[in-house]
């Protein structure tokens, strides 16, 4: 939580500094009304977020002096409402061997340490965890999964640069499954450039699993770093078109001032955030709790 709340610290410092300019003592009235939903929009919470807290407020205290204090928590209560419905873990199912997550996400968006991070946690866990570098045209993406395997004492399945990425996701199912493994982390590229041909890749890939378990995959995960503020909505447009996004993780929370885009990617679209990432090292991801993340963006 400590750490959660210092990762935190740029998005709420810009949240309640903004709130202690408004409150300081002041009579709720439109004017203040109508500033506050400024704020609340430029803090990254989304139109939606911003209409509905200050609806709240003008419904319950209209007229009346209000400090920020006051404000704050109103505004905490109101996102850990938002925040509470989409606050789940990833549930792996122990009769599958393995269950399947799919990472998908741009590049650059911390995919790969995501899936080094929650290796980490579910072997640490007891469970037999591998991973498979679907990325496979960035000879660095491939390094950097081999490196988390390491670290984290889990079979890395690879091929060499430019290999075709659905055959090798699909000898990784059949690898898995033959060990009887709990768990099968398949990371993918994220080059956005060409939306057709990664949205192909995909499909292919998809179906490839699909040849060996026709359950799987059993999560798609949609990794966003949350320092590219609204940008992320467009990414999660994106990514659904393509693949049945099942979930999100958000990382880079730590030193982004942007955090309150979660509230809003919550409220538009209803996924699942499993955790977010708060740093580079493989403890620095968190289980995604609304009360913590809602108090820590407060302040
Ligand atoms: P990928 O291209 O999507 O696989 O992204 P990577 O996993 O390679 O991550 C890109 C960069 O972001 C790397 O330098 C990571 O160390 C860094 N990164 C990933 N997650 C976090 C996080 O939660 N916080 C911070 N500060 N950096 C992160």
């Amino acid at each position: 939580f400590g750490r959660l709340k210092s990762g935190l610290a740029k998005s709420s410092s810009k949240l309640t500094s903004g709130l202690g300019d408004l409150f300081t003592k002041r009579k709720l009235d439109d004017e203040a009304l109508e500033e506050l939903e400024e704020l609340l929009i430029t803090a990254d919470l989304g139109v939606a977020t911003a209409a509905r807290v200050t609806k709240h407020l003008a419904k319950t205290r209209f007229g009346q002096d209000v400090t920020s204090d006051e404000i704050k928590a109103t505004l905490a209560e109101e996102i850990t409402r938002i925040l509470g419905p989409v606050a789940r873990p990833l549930a792996i199912d122990p009769a599958r061997k393995p269950h399947v997550v799919l990472v998908v996400g741009v590049n650059g968006s911390g995919k790969t340490t995501t899936i080094g991070k929650m290796a980490k946690t579910y072997k640490d866990a007891g469970l037999n965890v591998t991973l498979a570098a679907g990325d496979t045209f960035r000879a660095a993406a491939v390094e950097q999964l081999k490196v988390w395997g390491e670290r984290t004492n889990c079979p890395v399945i690879a091929r060499e640069t430019g290999a075709d990425a659905a055959g090798l996701a699909y000898d990784a199912v059949e690898q898995s499954r033959a060990r009887g493994d709990d768990l099968l982390f398949i990371d993918t590229a994220g080059r956005l450039q060409n939306k057709a041909d990664l949205m192909a890749e995909l499909a292919k890939l998809v179906r490839s699993i699909k040849k060996v378990d026709e359950t799987a995959p059993h999560d798609v995960l949609l990794v966003l770093d949350a320092t590219v503020g609204q940008n992320a909505h467009s990414q999660v447009e994106i990514f659904k078109d393509m693949v049945a996004v099942s979930g999100l993780v958000l990382t880079k929370l730590d030193g982004t001032a942007r955090g309150g885009v979660l509230v809003a990617l919550a409220e538009k679209f209803g996924l699942p955030v499993h955790a977010i990432g708060v740093g580079e090292k493989v403890e620095d991801l968190r289980p995604f709790e609304a009360d913590a993340f809602a108090r820590s963006l407060v302040g």
